[in-house]
């Protein structure tokens, strides 16, 4: 008598291999059988006539870690058959906090429209226990921010560091490693972890790659300097050691999309000398982030307050407008491709581009970004439009390409249905299998299955999930590939993913009939030992 059993579907096992006819029987969270045939009884039948069944999907590059504690059954997510999440990505995690930095984020708390409970932790560990502690109905696998680590140390302080203040910061990655943490990730272009030298990320990843940890990247740039910034990610891996993993790779701007190709030759040549490094992305052609990440580094140091004080002073406003046309990819001609995604201050901006509101408003673009910047205290978000879809085709076919959010999460109620976030919190993965697989054949749905999967795992090397196998942890999607598609748009973006028809994460059906059946059966997958 199985827990489980899973009648009539075609198996992909994620590993690349072709699709076959099987039945998966599951027992105690884990694989029992993956056979034609399996007769015996089961406490629960499903039944998958003319569905896939594959391994629960891997989202290579997740912010749910500040989504989980407020909505831990992760909708958005687990609708697109993601079993799995790597969070505390671009440099950002939750812990761990020194007591200076509980203090700013506990002060911040009290302006933020969607408050994390930060006085639930300050340790790397504490957080992780609080995400067991909620119960969470996906799976994650924690970093730790090297922005986070260097805030705890020094603050939002541009300075370079002192000897010591490396010594310290490093004493906090290899604290987080030990805690559980399997890698540490950066976010180059946001400060004040944007701050930090090469040389100073490299000191902070030594500790994570004597352990065997990885060092996941938002790269210090996505459009102009592209190249440098794919060859500091490889100096990075080659002198510290830490297997590599490049953060929604993209080539920003038109000027920039020749870039994407070079990029990935790039990466293919230090693959070819031995580095372990990889990649993933997301399927849309825009991007989403704060819309003060428009706004030149040296006109966010020190924080919000300082940010603000800046924005008030008209002459410093003329230097930021400056910069932002010299250095920024956003350029004027292009505000017409930033669309306001969610302003919880003023929700009329939601949806709208900053041509039209700064147009309605009788205001230059660079004005009324810095208003609005102002008006919200800095709480705002944008979605850009920046890709081209012959580059994500190109992407999409590499080999050692993976797919990644780049999103929270978020659901149809409750908390997080609010504002208009990127599509990809709903669509991402459901887009991969129905856009380019199914109607433009760009890859065949074994291929995409296992860099949903099994090519994670082999990343992350996992030894008992990933893969759909007799002994393997039964992470498990079943979908329907002829309907399997993303709904979520720029406009309406609160719309799950169809096609999506069971999850089961950890042998625990949290998608049943299309439904989240609101179990919790995530696992924090830290790093042991
Ligand atoms: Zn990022």
């Amino acid at each position: 008598m199985f827990d489980i059993l899973i009648r009539n579907g075609v198996v992909i096992d994620g590993s690349g291999a072709p699709r076959r006819r099987a039945d998966v029987a599951i027992s105690g969270g884990r694989v029992q059988a993956v056979e034609p045939g399996l007769a015996k009884k089961a406490g629960v039948l499903i039944d998958a006539s003319n569905l896939i069944v594959a391994p629960g999907f891997v989202d290579m590059h997740s912010h749910a870690d500040r989504t989980l504690p407020i909505l831990p059954t992760a909708d958005s997510l687990a609708h697109q058959g993601i079993a799995t999440v790597v969070i505390g990505q671009c440099g950002s995690s939750p812990a761990p906090l020194s007591e200076r930095t509980r203090e700013i984020v506990l002060a911040a708390q009290r302006s933020d429209d969607l408050p994390l409970p930060w006085e639930r932790w300050s340790s790397f560990a504490s957080y992780l226990d609080t995400l067991r502690e909620v119960g969470t109905s996906i799976n994650a696998v924690p970093l730790v921010g090297q922005s986070t680590v260097r805030q705890a140390v020094m603050a939002f302080s541009a300075a370079e560091p002192t000897a010591e203040q490396v010594a310290e910061m490093q004493e906090w990655v290899r604290r987080a490693m030990d805690e559980g943490a399997v890698g540490i990730s950066t976010g180059l272009i946001y400060p004040p972890g944007s701050y930090a030298s090469t040389e100073e990320i490299i000191a902070l990843t030594k500790p994570v790659g004597e352990r065997g940890g990885y060092y996941f990247s938002h790269i210090r740039g996505e459009a102009d300097t592209l190249l440098d910034a794919v060859a500091e990610a490889i100096r990075i891996g080659r002198e510290t050691g830490a297997s590599v993993e490049i953060a929604h790779f993209k080539a920003a701007g038109r000027q920039n999309w020749g870039k994407a190709e070079q990029a990935l030759a790039l990466i293919d040549d230090a693959r070819a000398q031995g580095l372990d490094i990889s990649a993933d992305m997301y399927p849309y052609l825009a991007g989403s982030s704060s819309l003060k990440s428009m706004l030149p580094e040296w006109a966010q140091e020190g924080g919000k307050e300082a940010t603000l004080a800046r924005l008030a002073d008209i002459e410093i406003r003329r230097r930021m407008s400056r910069d932002m046309e010299r250095i920024g990819f956003f350029r004027g001609s292009e505000w017409d491709k930033v669309l306001i995604a969610t302003s919880p201050r003023n929700r009329a901006y939601e949806g709208y581009t900053v041509a039209e509101l700064a147009e309605a408003a009788g205001k230059s673009p660079h004005e009324w970004v810095f208003d609005a910047l102002q008006e919200t205290e800095l709480q705002i978000s944008m979605i850009s439009h920046y890709a081209t879809e012959e580059n994500l085709i190109r992407q999409l076919r590499v080999p050692w390409m993976m797919i990644g959010t780049d999103a929270g999460g978020a659901a149809t109620h409750g908390p997080l249905s609010q504002g208009k976030p990127h599509p990809r919190n709903y669509g991402t993965f459901p887009r991969v299998l129905g856009r380019f697989v199914r109607e433009m054949g760009i890859l065949s749905l074994e291929e995409a299955v296992r860099k949903m999967s099994g090519l994670p795992a082999q990343k992350l090397r996992w030894r008992d999930r990933g893969l759909l196998r007799p002994g393997y942890w039964a992470d498990i999607v079943i979908f329907d590939p002829d309907t399997v598609s993303d709904q979520a748009t720029y406009r309406d973006p609160h719309q799950y993913a169809v096609g999506i028809h069971h999850l089961l994460v950890n042998g625990c059906l949290v998608i049943r009939d299309g439904q989240h059946t609101g179990a919790r059966p995530g696992q924090v997958l830290a790093r042991e030992g």
